[in-house]
């Protein structure tokens, strides 16, 4: 469920393996339209719309966790093959829930308290029970950066949000890290090489991702561990990107996970053995997993939309981009572009790390989404 851009990557996967693929969304014209085998417009949030989608599947995976869950247990209940289970995507889907997940099997994460409202929160801080700086989050509108309110004095008390919210405390953050790993129905889970990401700091969002991440031996491994752990905690089968902070004193700490392809995997189709697509695909599949190793470090790049532009995309400098070694453009096909609107992504590969980034610079420069 889902016909964007991670459907549209899932279904190449798929495509590869020759298998049927049917992706529900609003409009044909989304990226998975012109790439799936058969595409049913409808409302992935509304019930019968999925129920309906469900009965003609074998089995059922998705690229966005906003579906309607209860059309989920449903279809589970009568026998569906649905990969995460829905029970778990329940948990997932709401952050307040995610957070007492984490407390409740031990899995390191921000201290945190759960609020109805943000006047809730408001009446913490007069009563002295809540104190400067904090993190609000959205239990459940949250996305890219979105519902999320850093809150470091009462100066920045106008960008709290009405909803019901987790409220951590703020994190010194070294480094963010993410973790994609696979577990199949037999139980076997593999993890990619910890990525590190980089933050535009006006669009929030990634803009350079980066692998290997830059840590050290016993913290890459202990990363990898801890995205382990939680995939086996959870129980799940399919992918489980795993959010990760280092905090300046050396802790890791679960940020918050993704059950599905990831923008944090997107290198893996060019600079790993197995892709995130491939992988997500063996473990719904019931397949062995692949190796996850490494052929080459690599810089992904979000293509975002130019700030300044809305309207039928062009791409500036597409031929330059492409006439360097290394360098694998991928295109969503998003018909209409919007500042910092994801419209594609690109992978620079090079032996080493450096000569990746100098590269990710000059794609960056020479290649803008405009309209
Ligand atoms: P989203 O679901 O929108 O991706 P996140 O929970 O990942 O939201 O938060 C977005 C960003 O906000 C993070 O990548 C991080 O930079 C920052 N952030 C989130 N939680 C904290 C925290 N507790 N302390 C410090 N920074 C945080």
């Amino acid at each position: 469920m889902g016909g964007g851009q991670l459907g549209k990557m899932l279904a190449l996967a798929a495509h590869n393996w020759d298998v049927t693929t049917w992706a529900l969304d609003a409009d044909q014209s989304f990226p998975a339209g012109p790439v799936c085998s058969h595409f049913v417009e409808g409302n992935f949030k509304n019930y019968d719309d999925v129920y309906r989608f469900g009965k003609q599947v074998d089995v059922l995976t998705i690229e966005i966790e906003h579906v309607n869950t209860d059309a989920l247990l449903k279809l589970e209940a009568e026998g569906l093959k649905i990969h995460p289970s829905p029970a778990k995507l329940n948990i997932i889907k709401d952050k307040g829930l995610q957070k007492e997940f984490y407390q409740k099997n031990n899995l390191p994460t921000s201290a945190f308290q759960l609020y109805e409202s943000g006047e809730a929160i408001r009446a913490a801080i007069s009563d002295g029970t809540l104190h400067f700086p904090f993190v609000q989050k959205s239990r459940t509108a949250g996305y890219d950066g979105k519902g999320v309110a850093v809150i470091k004095s009462e100066n920045d008390l106008h960008l709290l949000m009405p909803d019901a919210s987790v409220v951590e405390d703020l994190v010194d953050i070294e480094k963010e890290i993410a973790v994609i790993v696979a577990r199949n129905e037999q139980g076997e889970v593999s993890a990619f090489p910890p990525v590190e990401m980089e933050f535009n700091p006006v669009a929030n969002l990634v803009e350079f991702l980066v692998c290997p991440a830059g840590l050290d031996e016993k913290t890459a491994k202990a990363a990898e561990a801890l995205a382990r752990d939680t995939i086996e905690a959870y129980g799940i089968c399919g992918l489980l990107a795993v959010e990760l902070f280092l905090t300046k004193d050396n802790q890791l700490l679960i940020n918050e996970v993704a059950p599905r392809p990831h923008n944090s995997g997107h290198h893996t189709i060019d600079s790993c053995y197995t892709s995130q697509f491939e992988q997500h695909l063996r473990a719904i599949l019931d397949l062995p997993l692949g190796s996850t190793n490494m052929k080459t470090a690599s810089v992904m790049v979000n293509l975002l939309g130019e700030p300044g532009y809305t309207g039928p995309v062009e791409y500036a400098g597409f031929d330059d981009c492409v006439k360097m070694e290394g360098v694998k453009v991928h295109l969503y096909g998003k018909t209409v572009t919007k500042p910092y609107r994801k419209m594609g992504h690109v992978t620079i590969l090079a032996q080493d790390l450096e000569s990746a980034k100098t590269k990710a610079r000059k794609v960056k420069e020479t290649l803008k989404v405009i309209s």
